[in-house]
């Protein structure tokens, strides 16, 4: 039996001018589901997040969550991206607004909250992060591991129905990768679905349920991490584990 999936992306395929760099891809996504995109430099793993929430138009193929279309022309962009969290390489908060400004516009305008529900529960996720007690400080008075967690806190306050983390990672020091995983592991505590694209790949070992390859466009192979991680079958898999040992 399948649950209900969330996503479900059929041929998705992506041109920029003459060059295709989503070849049509196919992936399913279940409720609950934490599935990690792994792939090199330029194979279209960006692009393919961005189409979901159609910050990218594709060229061809649909896309539907929780059964509703996204790709469709008279698809509501607005409400669709509450319902997808996305959190990218480069924070993305806004450098004159504090953390909780930051959160308290989105609710205010994504969901049309009141100055006062929405301070509540902006409050209330920065506690999530364990960012409380930094909910005065501007984005340039925080590490970036801290900016990077008020980005998610502010995702997930529109409560999606998916989150997407684009190298959530890749543009911190070291030693703060760790409590930005810390509050992923703690996403997929809670149910969160995800599709998460890293290097990071300790972290996809333990944390997901599939892993997906990517290589020029394509899904080259797919399965448990188990699976990939100790007998990968498509040479690109292997080459690109390689790299990481
Ligand atoms: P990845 O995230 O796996 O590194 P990307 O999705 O960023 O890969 O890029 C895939 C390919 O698409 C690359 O060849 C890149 O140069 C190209 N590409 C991405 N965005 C654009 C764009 N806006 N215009 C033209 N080419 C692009
Ligand atoms: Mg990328």
């Amino acid at each position: 039996m399948t649950s209900a999936p969330v996503l479900q992306i059929s041929d998705l395929r992506k041109s920029f001018g003459s060059e295709e760099v989503l070849k049509g891809v196919n992936l399913t996504v279940q409720r609950g589901e934490v599935v990690v995109l792994l792939g090199s430099s330029g194979s279209g793993k960006s692009t393919f997040l961005r189409c979901i929430n159609r910050l990218e138009e594709p060229t061809s193929g649909s896309i539907t969550l929780n059964g509703n279309s996204v790709t469709a022309s008279n698809a509501n962009l607005r409400t669709l991206r509450k319902q997808i969290g996305m959190v990218f390489q480069s924070f993305n908060l806004y450098p004159h607004l504090t953390a909780l400004k930051n959160i308290t516009l989105a609710l205010r305008l994504s969901l049309g909250q009141t100055r006062q529900a929405a301070e509540e529960q902006a409050k209330h996720m920065l506690a999530q992060v364990g960012l409380a007690e930094k909910a005065h400080a501007h984005p340039s008075e925080l590490s970036g591991g801290q900016q990077q967690r008020v980005a998610i806190a502010r995702a997930l306050a529109l409560e999606p129905q998916v989150m997407l983390f684009d190298e959530p990672t890749s543009a911190l020091d070291p030693e703060l990768v760790g409590s930005v995983l810390e509050v992923i592991r703690l996403l997929r505590q809670r149910h969160m679905t995800m599709v998460i694209v890293t290097h990071e790949l300790g972290f996809a070992r333990e944390a997901a349920d599939r892993i997906i390859m990517m290589d020029k466009g394509e899904i080259v192979e797919e399965g448990p991490p188990e699976q990939l991680f100790t007998a990968p079958k498509h040479p690109r898999t292997r080459e690109f584990l390689k790299h990481f040992t």
